[in-house]
């Protein structure tokens, strides 16, 4: 049997994911979208300016964690069967000044989480620290890892082209897509006929992609400073007594990301000086060991090796992920369209998760 088209729109880590997935599933899968992995960093792709860990979302959605689940699993499973894959088991602390009722609903959600999750003792604790806790979770190292999916795909036999699409209808009933360029790896031309579905995979794209216009979604600013420190091997998040939060999350090279800022609504591209240097004196604060061992003597931020300032927008919207079917009608047919966006500060962690059911519902979509 003829296997159907499915056309999925966004190549970050939420489109690969669901791109990889419905492979899987027996479809034959393009890929369309403005900017792929491996293209110099964008602020239009969210994707590449992640930390990325897994620290599951204190919210009273069941859904949304049972997605963080799925994906740990899917994380657990990729590290087992291939030593390579750039994601890493690694253990995490949580560190706080201020132990407020906030902290502990946090810490109680986290216990019921993780497996092998311990409160830490007193004398663990650096001075000025009232409570903290440690247990394994998963680091993906970004840089490679976006890379690594693609290539997944498009060894599976997935196809890939560059193209700006200003609504969906305008990728369906159509065989002269204006393709900009094919992925490299990727042979041939798009295929002409049309879709049986198309999977929404934008992130942001989808406040001005036409035939969504989701005016729910907007950014949260995430301002971080990538660190050369190769001798951190554990992440951190550390709450200040003013309710500031730094984090660190080690990558396989040797580089650490150090954060960060939530900022709701603000579209600020580029990094902003204050803000670099309050990363800097928060993060040396919370972790010393941020620099090298010559100089934590007396800390200093310009003795940090920083090789990146960084900014990314995170993909948040109201009501949290999109995960639904909708249709088109196009000259008296429907095309069901798959929404998988939304993923705010949680789309690695929900990637897998999320992915497996965006598969459900095309499949639900397509047995109509
Ligand atoms: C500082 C920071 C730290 C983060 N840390 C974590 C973390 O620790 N853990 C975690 O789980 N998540 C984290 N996130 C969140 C995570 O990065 C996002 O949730 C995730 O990357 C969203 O992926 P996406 O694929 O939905 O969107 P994107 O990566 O933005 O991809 C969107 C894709 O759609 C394409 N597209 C959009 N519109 C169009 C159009 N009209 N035509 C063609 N193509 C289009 C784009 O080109 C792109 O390929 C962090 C984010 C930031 C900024």
């Amino acid at each position: 049997m003829e296997r159907m088209n499915v056309f999925v729109v966004g190549a970050g880590v939420v489109g690969l994911s669901t791109a990889i997935r419905a492979l899987e599933a027996g479809y034959n899968v393009t890929i369309f979208a403005e900017i792929f992995p491996g293209d110099p960093k964008s602020i239009k792709y969210t994707s590449c300016w992640a930390g990325a860990d897994h620290i599951s979302v204190v919210t009273s959605s069941t859904f949304m964690h049972e997605l963080e689940r799925e994906t740990m699993q899917a994380f657990l499973h990729l590290i087992e069967v291939d030593p390579l894959v750039p994601v890493m088991l690694r253990p995490h602390v949580e560190l706080t000044q201020a132990a407020g009722p906030d902290i502990k609903k946090k810490y109680d959600h986290l216990s019921q989480f993780y497996s092998d999750f311990r409160s830490l003792r007193q004398s663990e604790l650096p001075e000025g620290v009232v409570a903290g806790v440690m247990f394994p979770t998963i680091h993906v190292d970004v840089p490679r890892y976006l890379p690594y999916l693609m290539n997944r795909f498009l060894h599976a036999g997935g196809q890939a082209f560059r193209m700006t699409i200003p609504s969906l209808s305008s990728l369906i009933a159509r065989n002269d897509r204006p393709v900009l360029e094919a992925f490299p790896l990727s042979a041939g031309s798009p295929p002409s006929s049309d879709p049986a579905a198309v999977i929404n995979c934008t992130g942001l794209g989808a406040l001005s992609l036409g035939d969504v216009l989701d005016t729910d979604v907007y950014p949260t600013r995430g301002e971080t400073l990538l660190i050369r420190a190769p001798w951190v091997h554990h992440g951190m998040t550390y709450y200040c007594q003013n309710s500031d939060v730094s984090y660190i999350i080690p990558r396989q090279s040797g580089d650490v990301i150090l954060g960060g800022t939530w900022q709701i609504d603000d579209w600020h591209p580029i990094s902003r000086p204050e803000t670099v240097k309050s990363i800097k004196e928060r993060g040396i604060h919370a972790y010393p060991e941020l620099l090298p061992p010559n100089k934590r003597e007396n800390p200093d931020i310009n003795d940090l090796d920083v090789v990146e300032e960084c900014v990314g927008l995170r993909t948040t919207r109201k009501g949290g992920i999109r995960l639904e079917t909708t249709s088109i009608d196009i000259g008296g047919k429907e095309f069901p369209i798959i929404h998988n966006y939304g993923h705010g500060g949680a789309g690695y962690q929900s990637s897998w998760g999320s992915a497996k059911r965006a598969i459900e519902l095309l499949q639900a979509s397509l047995e109509r």
